[in-house]
């Protein structure tokens, strides 16, 4: 049963797609493991996982036995049903986190807003409508629709959409003294990223998380941990707030939470949930059929002690490396991040050369992430092989090399 499909190119995008992205000359069409493939056959091996997504690598064979059962009984039923791989993929995550309730939906975004709207329904019902500010992270990022970008703390996602919503502040990240004097009873809500991802993977100060969860029980707000980026196992714990031991009344996931097969998620207790009743919010594909059998197939191999210890092992031996590969150099000022999401933060003689670093090492058949144009972000798939890193690191010291030669 083999189709037959039109040949295409890279140079079709410019012609056919919206110009929002800028993708790479080469177009990968197969995965394994932590290795691509592109049109030409040429191999690379993948240590941005899709932008944090590809959790277990391409097409893990248990990934794609769960997707193949899915697809072989039922495909989408819509919210008028439910069905049962988003019950179990529920009961997974209640079971495993501070959530007693969860609501899916599609992306990281979708997960945000429902948590915005959720933080905003509950001061509104409880404290009236004057309780709806919102305070977030400068260089924080929340995802793309007009409520998330207006949240995000980077103004040039937000800017040129017409009126932002309102009734949001942004402070300094890590700035406790910030927050407290930004804070009131007018705050609904306190919306951070335990790292902030694209924003640099910088992470938090604990002393600062802890301050967060006192001041907003001090002032009858909701703690809001954006952990798309963080979450599912990528920090060496199932959520990052896990190992702050700092927790949050909201949570959002997505990102590795589908290995790659779109889905999202917030999370909240059943004190909070209440307030989103019968028809106050949906979404067509949430609870997809598919998506929750992929996502209970990821659950149940990251949420085990083997990966979660391997990902600090690994995590370690990136950063020795990347150490290593900084100082010879003189290319980074410091590697910081945790688990496996890392940053590399440029020197001052490379800073705003990420995009520069990655077409080096993309040219040696490595890909690897910027998170803003001073960090080199590293998000492998939690189970890369330990040989797969050597090898990649070899290629990104050979990009490495090349570019402080030039
Ligand atoms: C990627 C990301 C989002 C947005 O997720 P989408 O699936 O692209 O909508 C939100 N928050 C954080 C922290 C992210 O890294």
């Amino acid at each position: 049963m083999s189709v037959e499909h039109a040949h295409v190119a890279r140079a079709d995008f410019d012609q056919v797609m919206v110009p929002n992205y800028a993708p790479a000359g080469f177009i990968p069409v197969r995965g394994a493991g932590s290795r691509v493939w592109d049109q030409s056959g040429r191999e690379l091996l993948d240590f941005a996982g899709g932008i944090a997504v590809n959790v277990l690598g391409h097409c893990h064979p248990a990934l794609v036995a769960a997707l193949t059962e899915q697809a072989n009984s039922m495909w989408h039923i819509s919210n008028v049903f439910t069905n049962e791989p988003a019950l179990r993929l529920a009961h997974k995550l209640v079971d495993a986190t501070f959530a007693d309730r969860v609501f899916f939906c599609n992306s990281g975004a979708e997960a945000n807003e429902a948590a915005f709207k959720l933080a905003r329904r509950v001061a509104f019902d409880k404290f009236g409508e004057e309780k709806c500010e919102i305070i977030a992270a400068t260089n924080s990022f929340h995802g793309r629709t007009l409520f998330t970008v207006s949240v995000g703390g980077q103004p040039k996602y937000s800017d040129g959409f017409g009126p932002k919503i309102q009734g949001i502040t942004h402070v300094p990240y890590n700035d406790i003294e910030a927050l407290k004097a930004a804070i009131s009873d007018k705050t609904c809500a306190v919306v951070l990223e335990p790292i902030q991802g694209e924003g640099g993977v910088l992470p938090a100060d604990l002393a600062y998380l802890q301050a967060a969860r006192e001041l907003c029980d001090k002032h009858n707000a909701l703690l809001v941990f954006d952990e798309v980026q963080t979450g599912m196992g990528r920090s060496g714990e199932l959520f990052a707030y896990m190992h702050y031991g700092v927790t949050p009344d909201i949570l959002s996931s997505a990102k590795s939470l589908g290995g790659g097969f779109p889905i999202g998620a917030m999370l909240t207790t059943n004190e909070l949930a209440k307030h989103l009743a019968v028809g106050t919010h949906g979404t067509t594909y949430g609870g997809n059929p598919l998506a929750c059998a992929v996502g209970e197939a990821v659950i149940d191999i990251v949420n085990t002690p083997e990966v979660l210890a391997g990902v600090k092992a690994k995590s370690a031996r990136f950063k020795a490396k990347l150490e290593q590969i900084g100082q010879q150099y003189g290319v980074f000022s410091e590697v910081r991040g945790l688990g496996l999401l890392l940053g590399c933060v440029l020197s001052e003689a490379w800073k705003g050369k990420a995009k520069t670093v990655l077409d080096a090492a993309a040219a040696e058949g490595l890909l690897v992430l910027q998170a803003s144009p001073d960090v080199v972000r590293f998000a492998p798939s939690l189970v890369v092989e330990d040989s797969d890193i050597d090898e990649g690191l070899a290629r990104f010291e050979r990009a490495v090399a090349k570019l402080t030669q030039a």
